[in-house]
């Protein structure tokens, strides 16, 4: 009997957090990673204006980010930010398996993607994989029928009591997956914060912009992009930036 690679191997219903249990059931890693840009980009928005270099480099930065991630499959996000970006990385490469990459461009995927600030491939792989076998089911982790939080934020940053494990050998004994898994946090704090800086900075002086619009507010686009791929979203983030960007400076 052979097994089939990319399924799940065990299936174990998924036990939604209630109100009494949800504080011990946070993923602090994720509450961190996903609410700290948002807070910056918050400070940003009150004393920093928008340069134009810096809007292109954040324009820029998006469309590079956006290169390793996940992206819908029938509504690509981002294309409609920046027609540009294209669907690779995370997505279409190690969760679907979509197509065999050279040796470089899977090493340079892997790199890139890590400037979108959503931990690693083996994290976002195994989410998305078991998201894909049991969808809109009790084992899917980010069910729509659990509500719109749920979808938006929940899945992630409250960890499942059970869940349903996915094969992921073949991503376990990929060396450039195993790569950046290891590197993961140093690459990601330069690619995502370090590099916009000090491009904006040595560029054109705005150290700060670069930090905070180019780095932190282009994370949070990515990530709510990325989290939900509805288009009111979109619409209602760019609305906030620009109001935002443009009132209180
Ligand atoms: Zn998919």
């Amino acid at each position: 009997m052979t097994t089939t690679t990319y399924t799940t191997v065990k299936e174990i219903p998924i036990i939604p957090a209630t109100w009494g249990d949800l504080f011990k059931r946070l993923d602090w890693l994720n509450v961190i990673c996903f609410g700290t840009p948002h807070l910056f980009t918050i400070w940003g928005f009150m004393t920093v204006s928008w340069q134009w270099e810096t809007f292109v480099l954040f324009l820029v930065g998006l469309s590079v980010s956006s290169t390793g991630m996940k992206l819908s499959e029938t509504f690509n996000a981002h294309c409609i930010i920046l027609p540009l970006a294209f669907v690779v990385g995370y997505h279409r490469l190690w969760s679907h398996r979509t197509f065999v990459p050279t040796r470089s461009l899977e090493y340079s995927l892997a790199f890139v993607s890590t400037s979108a600030f959503q931990r690693t491939i083996l994290w976002w792989a195994r989410d998305h994989r078991a998201h894909h076998r049991h969808i809109d089911t009790d084992l899917d982790p980010c069910m729509a029928n659990r509500g719109f939080w749920w979808r938006h934020l929940g899945w992630f940053l409250i960890k499942p009591a059970k869940v349903a494990p996915v094969d992921l050998t073949d991503l376990t004994s990929n060396p450039a997956v195993m790569w950046q898994v290891k590197w993961y946090w140093p690459m990601s704090l330069v690619t995502s914060f370090v590099v916009p800086m000090t491009i904006a900075g040595l560029g054109w002086g705005d150290w700060k912009g670069g930090l905070l619009y180019a780095g932190c507010l282009r994370i949070n686009l990515v990530h709510n992009v990325c989290l939900i791929p509805s288009f009111p979203v979109i619409i209602i983030i760019m609305l906030i930036m620009l109001y935002a960007g443009n009132t209180i400076c």
